[in-house]
């Protein structure tokens, strides 16, 4: 889902939860809060502190019993998360071939370049 989706009012409601930066305390400007996903009762946010350019993904879930959140800190822009969203997973396949390939450093070094 585009971040260009008119937000509902649950979504401020948990916008509220994450109205400061936890690095420097400055208020959130909502014109920085982009919408990553929002799909039924939850709603994936990147925010940006003007301030200190610090960012988090936060995670605002409304329930029967209110609305809460998780947020984590990141170096990701939103371009980047929509990014590693829409990209494939890892299989169990690509963590074996990793795995061969540090077997052999001088050659996994190679492969890099
Ligand atoms: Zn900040």
């Amino acid at each position: 889902m585009k971040s260009k989706k008119i937000p509902s009012v649950d979504y401020f409601e948990g916008l509220k939860l994450i109205a400061t930066c936890p690095l420097c305390d400055a208020a959130y400007d909502p014109v920085t809060v982009r919408i990553i996903e929002e799909r039924d009762d939850i709603r994936v946010v990147h925010v940006t502190c003007q301030k200190c350019m610090s960012a988090v993904v936060a995670l605002i879930m409304t329930t029967p019993m209110g609305v809460s959140s998780v947020a984590l800190m990141t170096d990701c822009t939103p371009e980047d998360v929509d990014r590693v969203r829409s990209s494939e997973s890892v299989t169990l396949d690509d963590a074996l071939d990793l795995h061969e390939m540090l077997k052999r450093p001088a050659t996994f070094v190679k492969q890099l370049i």
